[in-house]
């Protein structure tokens, strides 16, 4: 059979997937400096709660940042947002993945609270849009996607730098359907694109007294894309000499993850886009589901906080979204409070829910109605926070007593 004619289109499509990578390489040779947030004011907060059970769970996180926020609010330093158009809703009425006037809105921000966002996929009720979030972080240029998973009594103590703008997500709706017969999907590494990512780790570890940066790929295989990754990351690691580096192919790494002995040694995680989507969630099975933790990512001019879960939508369409945990968007809150300089308040923050969702659990949430809701979750959560016994409650459960303010 020829197929020469299905091989020129094919051509025809791969150069213009290559024209587009080539121009993304460039921007990035030029990209700016990094934001820095003690000369803004007011630092703008965007928030934006998503769908499904994503303005359930922001709502309360809002709540929180409101108290915990009162004073930097009021003095003009911090100004939250809301921004419209980025439900499920609003992107299948627009038929956009991204509605321009939300994106300008984002784009009028500093950092952003975003509740989950529904990816539509083949055979349901919504049109197949492309990802609101891969789109926005590749127009935002949030590369850097960081998420953190601690379980202080197993030990785990790990930090994860998924690469958030290349590898298998990028042109992950620009494959190519060759032939009836013949499916071909892209991934992208750049030198660059690999560069950032893994010096972002080695940044975080030597600022925070970590000795040890560990890069996964599956380099055996996939020799070109993630061999680059891979050179990269060793010849960073050269200029870290005060720093351990070592390497892991993704299928060891998903077992090792759960070897009780060998797990605690991990500190930050380095690793390209779908090996890091995977690892993440299998690390928050640990800390107690997806309902706990957040994520951040990270761009020199914007950043954007989330859940590491998604709109949930059985849990609404089961009448239960009430009692979906919002710790995860707090978890998000507290990172960006870190990112943008108010570490004090990320600190009492992040105590109050170690606290109310690890220590002392005075209430659960299950997700279901034999737990709490996420707005009792919220008001523990509050209480915690402004009870002057906050950092002496936090310190009885650590095993070095460690201070944190
Ligand atoms: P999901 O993460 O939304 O939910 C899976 C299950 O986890 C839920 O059914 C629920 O039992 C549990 N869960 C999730 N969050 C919870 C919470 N806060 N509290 C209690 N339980 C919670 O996964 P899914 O069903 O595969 O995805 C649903 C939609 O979300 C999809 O359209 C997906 O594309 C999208 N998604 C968005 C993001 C994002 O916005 N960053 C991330 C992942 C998935």
């Amino acid at each position: 059979m020829n197929h020469t004619g299905a091989i020129e289109r094919a051509k025809e499509h791969f150069a213009a997937l290559l024209n587009e990578q080539l121009k993304r390489i460039d921007q990035m040779k030029a990209e700016e400096e990094w934001a820095d947030y003690s000369r803004i004011m007011p630092i703008i907060i965007g928030v934006a709660g998503g769908d499904g059970i994503g303005p359930f769970i922001t709502k309360e996180a809002v709540r929180v940042l409101e108290q915990i926020l009162a004073e930097e609010i009021r003095s003009g330093k911090v100004e939250l947002r809301w921004i419209s158009g980025l439900s499920i809703e609003e992107r299948a009425q627009a038929m956009k993945a991204l509605p321009e006037e939300s994106l300008a809105a984002l784009k009028q921000c500093h950092v952003i609270l975003k509740g989950p966002l529904t990816t539509p996929k083949k055979g349901d009720k919504w049109p197949n849009l492309e990802s609101a979030n891969v789109s926005m972080r590749r127009e935002l240029d949030l590369f850097a996607n960081v998420r953190p998973v601690k379980v202080p009594e197993k030990g785990i103590d790990w930090i994860f730098y998924r690469e958030n703008t290349e590898g298998e997500y990028v042109l992950g709706s620009l494959g190519l359907n060759v032939t009836d017969d013949l499916a071909v999907d892209f991934k992208v590494i750049t030198s660059q694109g690999a560069e950032r990512i893994v010096r972002l780790a080695f940044e975080y570890a030597r600022k925070n007294g970590i000795n040890r940066v560990s890069a996964v790929t599956k380099a055996n295989v996939i020799k070109t894309t993630d061999g680059k990754f891979l050179d990269i990351a060793r010849r960073v690691a050269g200029e870290y000499p005060d720093i351990q580096f070592d390497d892991w192919f993704v299928d060891i790494m998903a077992a090792k993850l759960v070897d009780e002995k060998r797990r605690r040694e991990f500190r930050v995680i380095v690793l390209p886009n779908l090996y890091g989507d995977i690892l993440t969630d299998e690390a928050a099975e640990f800390q107690g589901g997806v309902g706990t933790a957040g994520s951040a990512n990270i761009g020199k001019r914007y950043a954007m906080f989330e859940a590491i879960h998604g709109s949930a939508p059985r849990m609404v369409d089961e009448g239960r979204a009430q009692y979906a945990d919002p710790a995860s968007m707090m978890r998000a809150c507290v990172m960006m409070l870190r990112h943008i300089g108010l570490s004090q308040q990320a600190n009492r923050m992040e105590m109050a829910l170690d606290i109310c969702g690890q220590f002392e659990k005075r209430i659960r949430i299950t997700g279901r109605p034999d737990g709490a809701t996420g707005a009792q979750f919220t008001d523990y959560v509050l209480e915690t926070i402004s009870n002057p016994d906050l950092l002496d409650r936090w310190q009885s459960y650590q095993p070095s007593g460690e201070a944190k303010l």
